[in-house]
């Protein structure tokens, strides 16, 4: 790969594009960004960026386009991006799709695919509600599908796990509905660019794996 690859993992929380991308950033060597941490990390941090992030992320809600998109255009300018990128949970919106498309065709590059790992919403819920997470060492778990040996607590160090705040059914419910409503047209915004690729996230994580492999080689 001599250009850098930049690719976006779209779908809605609890497809599993966290776990992709991680993958990707192992197998492939891209950089993974995910929104989603960068917030949470200013929120543990206690950073102003923190704060005003948290009373949108608590709801469910979107964080404001101006201060998520100056965050991850700053993440992109670190040196461990220079072979490219793979983003989970950004773009969210067409203003961040622009952005991003205009960030990148200013220095002459262009985003490589789009990979939808769709998931119904039924599975979605029952994904997110189980999702457990150790707060010392950030491993995930699914109380379904992949639980600790000991209930309620990390393989690795024994912390107690926690269930993230918008992970509660309430707001696992506003994230689907603000996902429908402010990040499903990005669908057709990436398939009017020829850039959508379609992968079936319901399968196992290797399955899947496989196919996000695939898109990604072949480009
Ligand atoms: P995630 O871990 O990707 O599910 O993101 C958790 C929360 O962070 C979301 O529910 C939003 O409140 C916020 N967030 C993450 N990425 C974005 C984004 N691209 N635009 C706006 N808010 C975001």
């Amino acid at each position: 790969m001599d250009n850098p690859t930049y690719i976006i993992l779209l779908g809605a929380p609890g497809a599993g594009k966290g776990t992709q991308a991680e993958m990707l950033r192992e197998r492939v060597g891209l950089a993974h960004i995910s929104s989603g941490d960068l917030f949470r990390e200013n929120v543990s941090k206690q950073t102003p960026l923190g704060k005003l992030a948290k009373s949108y992320m608590d709801k469910g809600e979107l964080v404001p386009d101006d201060v998520t998109i100056q965050m991850v255009m700053d993440r992109i300018a670190r040196p461990d991006c220079a072979r490219g990128v793979v983003f989970d949970g950004f773009p969210r919106t067409e203003a961040q799709a622009k952005a991003l498309d205009d960030a990148l065709a200013k220095e002459g590059k262009r985003i490589g695919a789009v990979l939808l790992v769709s998931v119904r919403d039924e599975l979605l819920i029952q994904r997110l509600t189980a999702r457990w997470v150790c707060p010392t060492d950030g491993a995930v778990y699914n109380l379904l599908s992949n639980p600790p040996k000991v209930a309620g607590r990390c393989d690795r160090d024994g912390s107690p796990l926690e269930q993230r705040n918008d992970d509660k059914p309430d707001t696992v419910r506003r994230r689907l509905a603000v996902y429908s409503t402010q990040t499903q047209p990005l669908i057709e915004y990436y398939r009017a660019a020829g850039l959508l690729r379609e992968i079936d996230g319901e399968r196992d994580i290797e399955k899947v794996q496989l196919d996000v492999v695939k898109a990604v080689e072949t480009l």
